[in-house]
């Protein structure tokens, strides 16, 4: 089977090595926006399509069979081009993320943001040490509201703007374990966690940490599935997914 994975995230790339193992004609798309990304099994496309033109004239000269949408859930444009872009070229899709931190047994404690503006509104409100992990791309949207505050900004790559005045930047890919967790904020004193419902494991000892600290956690929701939009959050189901599809040879749903 031809498939399309919208990447970017380690999921769409154990998806993308699962299938190829299992002998499907696979394609990673990668935004192209991380430097030195590790890369997938089978072939790898980089750089935006061109909206939903562009991605529909993709699908019907790669004749792909199938899109599963593994990006981060935070890419919502993509993620709205993706099924528009399939449902007009009639080309079965689907959603790999990851389980919402909605769920967690501490998350009624939280303070959840729709957005990071209102996310800095609310730390502005908080004194104390914050912990900002909202990725590099966003953080620009907290320089003005918590300028002159003590802020650890954690990143995976500096942002391309000097923070302001009173901030600090770590840049660390992780992982994140727990145990270094607690250290962080018991060392620094953190009062404010702000970061956004990126979902699953990885990223989420800080959590844990948080709540055992008692520092405040501020959460930026993550953006709505499209009406009616098929999702998973595990590769089994997206495998399972693809099996249903009707295609004969996928043997490896564990
Ligand atoms: P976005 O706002 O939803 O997408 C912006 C545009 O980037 C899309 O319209 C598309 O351009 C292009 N694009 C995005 N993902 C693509 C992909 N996998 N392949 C080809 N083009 C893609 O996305 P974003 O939030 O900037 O994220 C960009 C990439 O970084 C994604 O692959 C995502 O998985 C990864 N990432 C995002 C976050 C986050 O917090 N947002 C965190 C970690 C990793 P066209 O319209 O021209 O097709």
């Amino acid at each position: 089977m031809r498939i399309l994975i919208l990447g970017g995230t380690g999921s769409a790339r154990l998806l993308a090595d699962r299938l190829v193992a299992a002998g499907h004609q696979v394609t990673s798309s990668l935004a192209g926006v991380t430097r030195n990304a590790r890369l997938p099994s089978g072939q790898v496309r980089t750089g935006g399509f061109g909206g939903v033109e562009g991605l529909k004239k993709y699908l019907a000269s790669e004749s792909v069979e199938a899109l599963i949408n593994a990006t981060h859930p935070f890419a919502a444009q993509m993620n709205l081009h993706a099924v528009r872009a399939c449902q007009e070229a009639g080309v079965p899709n689907l959603r790999l993320t990851r389980e919402s931190w909605a769920k967690r047994a501490d998350a009624g404690g939280w303070l959840w943001a729709g957005d990071h503006v209102r996310a800095a509104h609310l730390a502005a409100r908080i004194p104390g040490t914050v912990l900002l992990t909202v990725g590099r791309q966003h953080s620009d949207e907290y320089y003005a509201r918590l300028a002159g505050r003590r802020v650890l900004c954690r990143v995976t790559l500096a942002p391309d703007t000097a923070v302001p005045d009173g901030w600090e930047l770590l840049v660390d890919r992780g992982p994140f374990n727990l145990a270094a967790e607690r250290r962080l904020f018991t060392t620094e004193q953190i009062a404010v966690l702000i970061t956004k419902d990126s979902g699953g494991e990885q990223t989420a000892a800080k959590l844990t940490a948080a709540g055992e600290s008692g520092t405040k956690v501020i959460m930026v929701s993550r953006p709505p599935l499209l009406p009616d939009q098929q999702a998973v959050t595990s590769i089994n189901q997206a495998l399972a997914w693809l099996d249903a599809l009707g295609e004969p040879g996928l043997d490896c749903i564990g």
